[in-house]
């Protein structure tokens, strides 16, 4: 029997489960020696690629310094040079100071709580309790009970249904329904108090790799700043250049009220994220007041080695390349589209910098539980490619190093599993 009870598995279905003993840049080595092309960056975290020399040097030699210190009234050099780091780069991509404090979590559920908290702690301590939620339609924002009440109700939530609490839901900005989304949130601004809106910028991961453009990120942004409610943007997934550039709101020329990073922030090596704040937000729990502190932290609050992997993370976007690779990587992307565009079965192919989704075309019997997905991820793991299908969607989203023959690989089985479709 083996003790280990896995997330988000069945395991009643008794499917393989690989063991890996090894990865470097986009691939990954099985115990028996096979070699498996990461195609979704485990889980898109991975950015410059697996165990990149100069991260795992930092948290080798951090590791021997300082592992571990308490975060509440004590500090250290890894996480101070994390956040001003990150508040030059924010700045610079935003092309305004938009959020200069930061916020350590471990992850990017607890990034979107401690957002939430702030928010809400925002509204309490200028003595105008707001406690109302808006969120977009088909969003995901994590699995603790906070992050899962801001995010689509489904089968992944339906058992904790009763304990989520209830949020104003916009609709998608699908291809023309945008002005429907900006009526329903200038409403929900207008009559329901709210005290903040969260956002996926860009594109709505978990929820189907759905795609919006940045004028309509834009425009949201602008509704809630008339109606002084805040905006969150939740770039977990978005951010680290996923989307072609640092941030997806640098493309809408968008500053938030509060970040949300996590994924990418230690180049996927490590748990670490942060929750960044206008100054707005950090005045409003500043006080001689101890009743008006920020109460949230845990155990591992800004973790030294953690804090060290992004700190080199943060290096290696100022020294290497990054920007080149993710722009090359977009292009190759394209390509793939435009040619997978071409494939009967296959519908919906869409682009976002370095992501490629698709559909598979499949007649009533789609969403996350149809037995499509299974069938698809044994199609793939069969060829020895790590994707993992959200139901009848499929997508890339690579480490930025990946190889141009890995990548047409990848182009060609997700051409081929058109065949497993419609089977
Ligand atoms: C993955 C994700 C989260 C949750 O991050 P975890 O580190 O898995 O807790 C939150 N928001 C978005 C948009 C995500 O993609």
């Amino acid at each position: 029997m083996n003790p280990v009870w896995h997330p988000f598995t069945q395991h009643g279905l008794q499917e393989p489960i690989p063991e890996i003993v090894r990865a470097e840049g986009a691939s990954l080595w099985t115990r028996d020696g096979a070699r498996v092309i990461d195609a979704i960056s485990s889980w898109w975290v991975t950015t410059h690629g697996h165990c990149h020399p100069r991260i795992v040097a930092a948290i080798a030699e951090q590791a021997g310094r300082l592992d571990q210190l308490i975060f509440a009234g004590w500090t250290h050099e890894p996480a101070q040079a994390v956040a001003s780091g990150l508040v030059a780069m924010v700045d610079e991509a935003l092309g305004a100071p938009a959020c200069p404090y930061v916020f350590f979590s471990d992850s990017g559920s607890t990034a979107v709580e401690v957002a939430l908290k702030m928010a809400l702690g925002f509204w309490a301590n200028r003595r105008e309790p707001r406690h109302r939620l808006l969120v977009m339609e088909h969003s995901y924002h994590g699995d603790t009970i906070g992050a899962m009440s801001v995010g689509a109700r489904g089968v992944f939530n339906a058992t904790y249904a009763p304990l989520l609490f209830d949020v104003g839901t916009i609709p998608f900005p699908g291809d023309g329904g945008e002005q429907r989304t900006y009526d329903a949130l200038e409403q929900a601004c207008a009559e329901d108090e709210p005290a903040a809106f969260i956002v996926e910028p860009l594109v709505l991961g978990a929820g189907g790799m759905l795609m919006y453009p940045p004028h309509v990120l834009a425009e949201m942004r602008a509704i809630c700043a008339r109606h002084g409610v805040l905006f969150i943007a939740d770039e977990v997934m978005t951010g680290w250049g996923r989307t072609g550039t640092f941030l997806a709101c640098e493309q809408a020329g968008v500053c938030p009220d509060i970040l949300c990073l996590a994924k990418g922030l230690t180049g996927g090596s490590m748990p670490l994220a942060v929750t960044m704040a206008s100054a707005a937000i950090y005045d409003a729990h500043w006080s001689m007041d101890r009743a008006k502190m920020f109460y949230h932290s845990s155990s591992y609050t800004a973790n030294p080695i953690a804090c060290a992997a992004a700190v080199a993370n943060l290096a290696i976007w100022r020294e290497e390349p990054v920007r080149q690779r993710i722009a090359a990587l977009g292009a190759r992307q394209e390509h793939g589209r435009r040619a997978l565009a071409e494939v009967p079965g296959i519908t919906n192919p869409r682009g976002c910098g370095t992501i490629l989704a698709i559909d598979y075309a499949v007649g009533g019997q789609g969403g996350y539980l149809s037995s499509l997905g299974p069938r698809l991820m044994a199609f793939f793991r069969e060829r020895g490619l790590l994707v993992r299908p959200l139901g009848n969607t499929a997508y890339l989203m690579p480490p930025y190093c990946i190889g141009d023959e890995d990548l047409a690989t990848l182009h060609q089985a997700l051409a081929d599993a058109a065949t497993v479709a419609v089977r």
